[in-house]
């Protein structure tokens, strides 16, 4: 009897061995994040989070053909880098990671890989797996789960219209439905914390960000936008495998 567990993480040997003997596992899905700033409420591993819960379900729905590998939770946030407690890499640190990690999961025979990513700025990663596809000789894929959204779609949805934003009304609801306990709003002044924000272009977005998921998030939009997300990322693995 083989586990139902999809996150490479939480198998043993054993369960990946026995699984890839018997030719069941077919793709993987690697979830790309963040650790970063997320406004005054939202907890630093929000993109992290996001991308593995989404990379997680839509694996679930696959079962047995697809694995979840570890998520990689620090992404490219220099722009972030005035906010204590934002860590980020260098974006060739990023790719060599991202790299490495897809060569290991060939090295072992899988043969598919879908980056699914969580964070804006890790989008410049998208530009890089058709090398890592090319010296691989893999089929790999990057794409960041908030392109299930057409924009039709978010002008119905999100009271804001504005998708993904950050830390606002679309990351905010999606934490209150998958992550509730990474929502924190005890204690936030947002007036009182005199931020005093360097960068030029985002200071006049943060509050409006911050008045986007205080007032407009709920689980119930979060969930239907989670939800959306899962299915399209599963579609688009299983078209992978398929080829
Ligand atoms: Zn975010």
């Amino acid at each position: 009897m083989i586990t139902e567990e999809v996150r490479l993480w939480k198998l043993t040997r054993r369960h990946v061995r026995e699984r890839l003997e018997q030719g069941l596992i077919k793709g993987a899905i690697l979830p790309t994040g963040s650790t970063e700033q997320h406004n005054e409420h939202l907890a630093m591993e929000h993109d992290t989070a996001s991308a593995a819960h989404v990379a997680y379900q839509a694996a679930l729905q696959l079962y047995p053909q697809t694995v979840v590998a570890t998520p990689m939770a620090v992404g490219i946030s220099e722009h972030w880098m005035e906010f204590p407690g934002t860590l980020s890499l260098r974006p060739e640190t990023f790719f060599t990671v991202a790299y490495d990690i897809c060569e290991s999961l060939k090295r072992h025979g899988i043969e598919h890989i879908l980056i699914c990513n969580g964070h804006a700025g890790n989008g410049p990663l998208g530009n890089q797996v058709e090398e890592f596809s090319q010296k691989l000789g893999i089929d790999i894929q990057f794409a960041s789960y908030w392109a299930a959204y057409s924009k039709e779609l978010v002008d119905e949805l999100m009271e804001s219209k504005d998708c993904p934003a950050h830390a606002a009304e679309f990351e905010t609801s999606f934490a209150m439905a998958a992550f509730p306990e990474n929502v924190q709003w005890k204690g936030v002044d947002y007036e009182a914390a005199n931020l005093d924000i360097k960068s030029e272009s985002y200071a006049p977005r943060d509050p409006v960000y911050f008045r986007a998921g205080r007032d407009y998030a709920t689980p119930k939009k979060g969930r239907v936008m989670a939800d959306i997300a899962i299915d399209w990322v599963a579609n688009k693995m299983q078209e992978m495998m398929d080829g």
